[in-house]
């Protein structure tokens, strides 16, 4: 593989974003046999996906279905990948669209890297890993997780402290202090923003505390250590590492709230939850699990079910307002909460550790900077109710989560009618002489 030097070349399809639904319009369009040069901001693709335990509904293994989904992507004859390279804008001309990219130098040269992780065993500077949300150690030059793709390290430059231990460590001389930031341009038949969103912060909520405590902490780090391999191999809270005797789950702790400017429901919180929930019964079977509640939206197929199930397993569900958290007894979490069902009356209640399901938000804010317009809640506009995956920019499709919050399957419907859109899109502006708008080219020489 060569250090990305990306060539001037067209490409068909510009995918932004290697979550789930970036891989499979990938997929889905390099199996047509279109050229697809597949940009990635982080340094593995995967997205959140990866990072998951298991999924909701069926309680499949996340990694074992986004792993071969990467593989597939990665090995793809027709498909290039890019990571740590961001879209910065798109540009609509005539018959083409420009892609601008940034590429954020990693510190290795990848074209040398065999991903022997020998640099990283060398590294003396530990920090929080952001894989695992901050619940592990991560060294300041890495290949960023397990089962990452590319398997190369980068180096993190916030957290190095040019001791040269890596270079020395290094079987094939791949560290390159001197790499440089770069800016490029891609021209493209379509495009495709798979973008994704962001969790709003933990401490938005400032009667939650959660700054004030390691046991308030948010979905992600708890999918970390549900995780079969997470980053203490067992359910343990960040605090003393006591295994916990009693849960909580705050719903809504971030969404269905204008003051916080998130007046949407997130609509996967109720489920991630559930979900997250049932696993923890199963992890520690004595624990005590409460969820609180404002409404529970199960509306998917096999949800409602789903919830059910959760309650039958001895989960408590109980409908009231969380109106504060507060640190108490060193490392316990006192809740107050307004019951519902029993007139509003208020009760404080203890819990060993909080979960709060964080609002899901735009990762593009403001999406109108990257060239293409947003709705006003912040997610990309779609102006055609019916071909829900364009956007108001012509041959500039959208999938997934960039256009909402939602769950996997319906990230992966979108990311298939997304690819559908974009080939009937190349196909429309082929001249005669080419097959359906597929360029006879390989893909742009760009590999990460
Ligand atoms: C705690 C939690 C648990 C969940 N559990 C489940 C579950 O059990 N079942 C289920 O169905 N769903 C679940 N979900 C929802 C699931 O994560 C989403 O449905 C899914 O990740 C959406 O995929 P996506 O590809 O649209 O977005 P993402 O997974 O967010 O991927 C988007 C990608 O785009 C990249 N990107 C962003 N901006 C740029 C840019 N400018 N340039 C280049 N790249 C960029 C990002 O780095 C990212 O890799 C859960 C969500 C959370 C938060
Ligand atoms: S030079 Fe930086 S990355 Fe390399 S070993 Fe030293 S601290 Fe780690
Ligand atoms: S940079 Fe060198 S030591 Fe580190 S993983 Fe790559 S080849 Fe191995």
């Amino acid at each position: 593989m060569d250090d990305p030097r990306p060539s001037p070349s067209p490409v068909d399809v510009v995918v932004v974003g290697g979550g789930i639904a970036g891989l499979e319009a990938a997929l889905d369009l390099a199996d047509q046999d279109y050229a697809v040069l597949l940009v990635e901001r982080e340094s593995s693709i995967g997205g959140k996906m990866i990072a998951l335990s298991k999924t909701f509904p069926t309680l499949d293994c996340s990694s074992c279905i986004t792993t071969p989904k990467m593989s597939a992507a990665f090995h793809h004859p027709r498909i290039r990948i890019l990571t740590s390279t961001e879209l910065e804008r798109v540009e609509a001309r005539a018959g083409s669209r420009r892609v601008h990219l940034r590429r954020k130098p990693t510190y290795v040269d990848n074209g040398l890297c065999i991903g022997c992780r020998l640099c990283e065993y060398a590294c003396p500077v530990e920090f929080p890993d952001p894989f695992e949300e901050g619940l592990g150690a991560q060294r300041a030059i890495a290949v960023p997780f397990s089962n990452a793709l590319p398997q190369k390290a980068v180096l993190d430059a916030r957290h190095c402290i040019a001791c040269g231990a890596c270079v020395k460590a290094c079987p094939t001389d791949a560290i390159r202090f001197d790499q440089q930031e770069e800016r490029f341009t891609v021209e493209a038949g379509a495009v495709i923003l798979a973008t994704g969103f962001g969790l709003n912060a933990l401490g938005l909520k400032p009667e939650y505390h959660a700054s004030q405590s390691l046991n308030i902490i948010s979905p992600m780090q708890l999918e970390r250590l549900l995780a079969p391999h997470g980053p203490y191999g067992r359910v343990l809270r960040p605090s003393d590492g006591k295994v916990p005797g009693s849960v909580a789950f705050v719903l809504c702790a971030g969404s269905r709230d204008l003051s916080l400017g998130v007046p949407y429901c997130s609509r996967i919180c109720c489920m991630y939850s559930i979900k997250e929930a049932m696993l923890l019964s199963g992890a520690l079977p004595v624990a005590d699990l409460t969820v609180y509640y404002m409404d529970i939206r199960a509306f998917g197929k096999g949800h409602e079910q789903f919830y059910q199930n959760a309650k039958a397993m001895g989960i408590n569900f109980v409908k009231g307002k969380v109106a504060r958290i507060d640190p108490v007894d060193h490392d316990d979490l006192s809740l107050r909460v307004e019951l519902e069902e029993e007139g509003g009356r208020v009760e404080e209640r203890r819990h060993d550790l909080v979960v709060l399901a964080q609002g899901a938000i735009p990762v593009l804010e403001p999406a109108t900077a990257l060239g293409v317009p947003a709705a006003p809640d912040g997610f990309l506009n779609q102006p055609d109710t019916v071909r829900i995956t364009c956007t108001d920019i012509e041959g500039v499709f959208a999938a997934g989560a960039a256009l909402g919050p939602k769950d996997i399957v319906d990230s992966i419907l979108e990311a298939g009618a997304a690819a559908m859109e974009a080939a009937r899109f190349l196909a429309a502006r082929a001249p005669a002489s080419s097959a359906a708008g597929k360029s006879t080219a390989s893909p742009p020489s760009v590999h990460a």
